[in-house]
């Protein structure tokens, strides 16, 4: 199969997370209490603004259900009824319970620590409903891999700062940043997943601040070369 990589990796992605960091400092992501937290909260985020996934997580929490055995076990029908403000509630407990089903029969968090990165990767791209962003985004956050999750603020910033033409594969975005940034983390699994953690969260912080859809320039961290 060819390549998907098109791009050659560029030093100016080092440059930019390090102007962010300098900028807006350690973001604390993913906002969850747990792993599991962080795997609801990355299904439900579809499409919804994050208070209403909070609401929705808040309801999980108060019927006591924040347990993947026991949220396994919960009839569909409960199940939508609780994260019914996150929206599209009957698709997304539909997503939910692939994959938690698909943890639960893995052995559960603990079990997957030694799983290789690309068989997690490949089986959670096989549960209905969840693409490559939310697959990375439990990746990285919930089971410490070293991935990067893109998403459409990191897409319009980097197109806006002139990297990427904003159109290109997801993969083919993923695996440029992934090699642009390798050099500076030398193969070190933990810094690289500390790194990528910070920098996504960074790149949202930024779309929310300065790179919005109409942007403000002025004041912006990357507004000078
Ligand atoms: S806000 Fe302006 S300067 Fe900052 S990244 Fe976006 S387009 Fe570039």
């Amino acid at each position: 199969m060819p390549s998907v990589r098109k791009l050659k990796p560029v030093p100016e992605l080092w440059t930019i997370f390090q102007k962010l960091f300098r900028a807006y400092g350690p973001q604390h992501w993913w906002p969850a209490e747990s792993p599991l937290e962080v795997v609801i909260g990355a299904v439900l985020t579809q499409n919804t603004a994050w208070q209403n996934v909070e609401r929705a997580m808040a309801n999980l929490k108060h019927a006591r259900l924040l347990n993947l055995d026991l949220l396994c076990r919960t009839p569909a029908g409960r199940i939508v009824e609780l994260i019914r403000p996150a929206g599209y509630y009957n698709i997304k407990a539909r997503r939910l319970l692939s994959v938690l089903n698909w943890l639960k029969e893995q052995g559960g968090f603990a079990k997957l620590r030694a799983t290789p990165t690309s068989r997690l990767r490949a089986g959670l791209l096989d549960c209905y409903g969840v693409g490559p962003e939310t697959a990375d985004s439990i990746l990285l956050y919930a089971l410490n891999r070293p991935v990067f999750v893109l998403d459409a603020y990191t897409r319009r910033i980097l197109t806006r700062y002139g990297l990427i033409q904003g159109d290109e594969p997801y993969e083919e975005l993923r695996l440029w940043i992934e090699e642009s940034l390798a050099p500076f983390l030398k193969k070190d699994p933990r810094a690289t997943v500390r790194v990528f953690n910070e920098f996504h969260a960074l790149f949202v912080r930024l779309a929310k601040t300065h790179c919005r859809s109409l942007p403000r320039c002025p004041g912006c961290p990357l507004n000078s070369r």
